[in-house]
């Protein structure tokens, strides 16, 4: 008697550990469970940590997206390196098994394309788009670059990847239509770098916005980037009024969540640095004077980290207009 109730509740704390831990998951211990999540007919995005590439995300970081077409799919962003990719695969596969016959990489920082190479290996007839500056970075130094510095960063955990750039140009107005699905493509740039496509989905609405927003997450702007372009981009894909945004990292949603509040945070730096140096401020003073005006922006990812560059850039960028 006592033994059949031991099994009986062996089998109940069996049954209770199998239907909390979710079944359509990836697990990264303390970043969470990852999984793709629908946000529009047909298209579904697993949202990545908001982190930097670290050994405990395995370099995995950004919003891989798919939409789910009659004969296949198609993906936007596949993440960060080789392994990641291969589980985003099997993620992708617990949605749909059906091939993947196109892959579009929204610009050239490697946490967003160095998967490409997973796609590849799976799916060698994808055909992958990307803008022309993009494809000539990742062929050249960027491409190597970020494969040092995503294995430097996760400690080895992406050793092996290798570059696989796309092979298929796409430019601001290109049109593509695969397996019946049509994408628009907006390539404001310079804006988080020289190398942005913003990707419209036409039948759902729904734009891939890439690294050109973010939300309750700050990003660097590295040397290509333009904070004055990202403002301008940004108040273009407002004015497309698409049903759904898709930030590079952070949640999906509505243009009120997935834009508007990065773009009013770029909108307050340039105000505030035009103002500070009108009066002669430097950058550093400028910082000082006016952090404590940005409070609602402390409690995103790297604020603190990146405030002050940004402050900075805005800084450079606002000096050169005025000459
Ligand atoms: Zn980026």
């Amino acid at each position: 008697m006592l033994k059949q109730l031991m099994n009986k509740s062996n089998a109940l704390i069996i049954l209770y550990i199998f239907c909390a831990t979710p079944l359509y998951a990836w697990n990264l211990g303390k970043e969470g469970t990852f999984q793709f999540e629908k946000i529009n007919d047909n298209i579904y995005v697993m949202h990545g940590p908001l982190s930097e590439p670290s050994p405990s995300n395995n370099g995995f970081m950004n919003n891989p997206g798919i939409i789910v077409s009659h004969n296949g799919l198609i993906v936007i962003d596949p993440g960060s390196a080789y392994q990641v990719g291969q589980e985003v695969i099997k993620e992708i596969e617990k949605i749909s098994d059906k091939p993947i016959l196109a892959v579009f990489n929204t610009h050239i920082h490697g946490d967003h394309w160095l998967a490409n190479q997973a796609i590849k290996e799976k799916y060698p007839q994808a055909k992958i788009y990307g803008h022309p500056a993009m494809i000539k970075q990742a062929n050249g130094e960027q491409g190597i670059i970020w494969v040092d510095m995503m294995n430097r960063l996760t400690e080895g955990k992406t050793k092996g990847t290798q570059v696989v750039a796309p092979k298929f140009s796409v430019v601001q107005g290109t049109m593509i239509e695969v397996d019946g699905q049509h994408f628009r493509i907006h390539a404001m740039i310079p804006a988080h770098t020289n190398t942005d496509i913003m990707i419209e989905h036409v039948q759902s609405q729904t734009l891939f916005l890439g690294d050109n927003s973010f939300y309750q997450r700050m990003g660097r702007f590295d040397n290509s980037a333009s904070m004055l372009g990202n403002i301008k981009a940004l108040e273009y894909a407002t004015q497309l009024k698409m049903s759904v945004y898709v930030p590079g990292h952070g949640r999906s949603g509505k243009a009120d969540t997935a834009i508007k509040p990065f773009l009013d945070y770029l909108l307050r730096v340039q105000a505030v640095v035009q103002a500070g140096f009108d009066d002669d401020l430097q950058d550093f003073e400028i910082k000082d004077k006016v952090i404590g005006d940005f409070s609602d922006y402390t409690s995103w990812h790297g604020f603190d980290t990146n405030f002050g560059k940004h402050i900075n850039s805005m800084y450079l960028e606002i000096e050169k207009t005025a000459w």
